[in-house]
């Protein structure tokens, strides 16, 4: 298949329209109309063979899904709403049929249900499969969601259940919490999502606050069939991390998904972590840990 029959094709697939969207595929460029009033938030992630999935292991239906979801994600830490996504993946030629249908196909479908328009890419042969998928949200004007807003006295919440993903390795596909970032939207002081695990996560918005927090292990709303370590320290879990003021009611649930209140911001001058009153080492997942 050549890359015009490929682009060809995914003009043709069923996709959501975002208004914001004038022009999509097909074109040199994409051309989006911002809102007036609104700001734009981007992020964008890489998805690599060997290092995120394996061919063997994974479906290019749930590889697709994960890579939007990743973005997403990130969208939905800022209380975004979702607009575009350009995505470019370079594959080996024997993947340019079924595989690469399968791939858009997962990913146009979580798409879909976040209404996010895919508006273009690109594409190239290589000998490993390469995702990198870039997302645009918006916000209202001066309303993004942000790390470093967390202030003494604010209590700390997280979406949902922590370790599930280190638990049971992508089992579950990701589900990206974009209503839920959109809800906590002028109620939450600081929010981030959990992509690298809840010790290293809560220390860089820490960080980017200026303060220190004390979390209490009997909060944690551990996932089933895992661990204390795993819901502190697995990673990928993809929930949301908020803060907000006492005087702030955070609803209990949002929509289906549970929000848990698990310690406090108790420090105005370290990012120091206690956990039970013991200090916390952030533990998760760094990308560069590795590396001498
Ligand atoms: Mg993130």
């Amino acid at each position: 298949m050549r890359e015009t029959d490929i682009v060809r094709r995914l003009g043709e697939l069923r996709q959501y329209r975002n208004r914001a969207v004038i022009e999509g595929i097909g074109d040199d460029c994409a051309v989006v109309r911002p809102a007036p009033d609104s700001d734009f938030v981007f992020t964008t992630d890489f998805v690599l063979e060997d290092r995120h999935f394996t061919l063997k292991e994974h479906k290019p239906e749930a590889i697709g899904h994960k890579a939007l979801a990743r973005s997403l994600s990130d969208l939905a830490a800022m209380g975004s709403e979702p607009v575009f996504c350009l995505v470019s993946l370079a594959l080996p030629a024997n993947l340019a049929g079924k595989w690469i249908d399968g791939f858009y196909k997962g990913l146009l479908t979580l798409a879909r249900e976040h209404k996010i328009t895919l508006a273009g890419g690109d594409l190239s042969r290589f000998d490993k499969v390469i995702v990198d998928v870039m997302c645009c949200g918006r916000v209202p004007k001066g309303k993004a969601l942000l790390r470093s807003g967390a202030n003494l006295g604010d209590n700390i919440y997280v979406t949902g259940v922590l370790g599930a993903a280190a638990a049971s390795n992508w089992s579950r596909p990701p589900e990206p919490r974009v209503a839920a970032g959109r809800r906590l939207r002028g109620l939450a002081s600081a929010c981030m999502d959990l992509s690298d695990g809840l010790s290293l996560d809560l220390t860089r918005l820490c960080t980017e606050s200026g303060v220190g927090a004390e979390i209490l292990s009997a909060s944690i709303p551990i996932a089933r069939g895992a661990n204390l370590d795993q819901a502190l320290n697995g990673g990928e879990d993809y929930e949301l991390l908020l803060t907000a003021p006492p005087s702030v009611r955070i609803p209990k649930k949002i929509g289906t998904l549970p929000l848990t209140r698990i310690g406090g911001i108790i420090s105005r001058k370290k990012p120091a972590i206690t956990l039970d009153g013991y200090p916390l080492r952030p533990a998760g997942f760094d990308h560069f840990g590795d590396m001498k």
